[in-house]
């Protein structure tokens, strides 16, 4: 079954042309890595699945644009579908820069995914039911920071507070997850593991995964299949480990740090065990 259909996208910024008619379909359960330099489109595009930007009409040359999700229209022709509301709590969402209420709990935190579940805001977090709090509770531990569900969001680490992001999204119970760079202002440790917990959490919940990366090495390792973006078009869509360094001279430019050296290639996303909470393997 199709989870993200894109048909004929455009977005303009004023003169500025973010997304060009871009049409691409991603299955359920699979992982894909969203890839391109800066300003390349891919925020963008995650922006629009989500229904927090609308296309343009009749921009395009092929049609009008259309984004369906798990088979229900999203946005039809550069309008929000009537059940567009209700399709986003579908779709867990996950940014870089985390947005934690940082005066809060992190248990706090992660309750606030049940949102999406409840008709209306109730105000005040005191009316999460028990039920709720455990399951909050199974979240933090399922990304590995069980520990930490009392402490305030501001005291984690950048890591500590992405996890604590995919724990919220975890219980609004989505089957969609898209994470608009959820590694770029994370050490490598910290990156590698929210990695796997995101690798873990597509192959054992089945949940459809959409990463934009600004690092390949990241792309190959644990994402079967890459998109890749320049100027707002998808410039290459296919299997990670066929990713060559002309492709990402393409995308980054000479000098780019994404080049794959042909000394120490990385090896390929293949299916792995859930990773032990304070055991996570590094690079091959
Ligand atoms: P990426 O996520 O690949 O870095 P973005 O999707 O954020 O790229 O941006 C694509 C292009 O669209 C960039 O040139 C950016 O400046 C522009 N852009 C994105 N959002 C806006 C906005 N709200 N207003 C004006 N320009 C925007």
């Amino acid at each position: 079954m199709t989870a993200i259909s894109v048909r004929n996208l455009s977005k303009h910024f004023g003169k500025k042309r973010a997304l060009d008619n871009v049409s691409l379909e991603i299955q359920r359960g699979e992982m894909v890595a969203l890839i391109g330099a800066s300003g390349s489109g891919k925020s963008t595009l995650i922006r629009h699945i989500c229904g927090l930007e609308i296309g343009q009409a009749g921009q395009d040359r092929a049609g009008q644009s259309r984004i369906e999700v798990l088979g229900g229209a999203m946005q039809d022709g550069g309008r929000l579908a009537a059940k567009a509301r209700n399709m986003r709590r579908n779709i867990g969402v996950v940014f870089q820069q985390f947005n934690l209420v940082g005066r809060m709990s992190v248990l706090s935190n992660v309750l606030l995914g049940n949102l999406g579940h409840i008709p209306g805001w109730r105000g005040t977090l005191g009316l999460f039911t028990a039920g709720e709090k455990q399951k909050a509770r199974e979240a933090l531990a399922r990304v590995g920071i069980p520990e930490v569900a009392w402490q305030r969001a501001s005291t984690l680490s950048g890591g500590q507070q992405q996890r604590a992001a995919i724990a919220r999204t975890l219980v609004q119970r989505s089957n969609i997850l898209l994470a608009d760079e959820p590694i770029a202002s994370l050490d490598p440790s910290s990156a590698r593991r929210v990695m796997e917990i995101l690798a873990a959490v597509n192959r054992d919940e089945k949940i459809t995964c959409v990463v934009s990366l600004h690092q390949v090495e990241y792309a190959r390792r644990y994402c079967p299949r890459t998109i890749a973006l320049r100027d707002g078009r998808i410039v290459f869509d296919g299997p990670s480990s066929a990713l060559t360094n002309q492709m990402l001279v393409e995308l980054y430019g000479d000098n780019s740090e994404e080049l794959i050296l042909p000394d120490a290639p990385m090896q390929p996303a293949k299916p792995r065990r859930a990773p032990e909470p304070d055991r996570v393997p590094a690079f091959a």
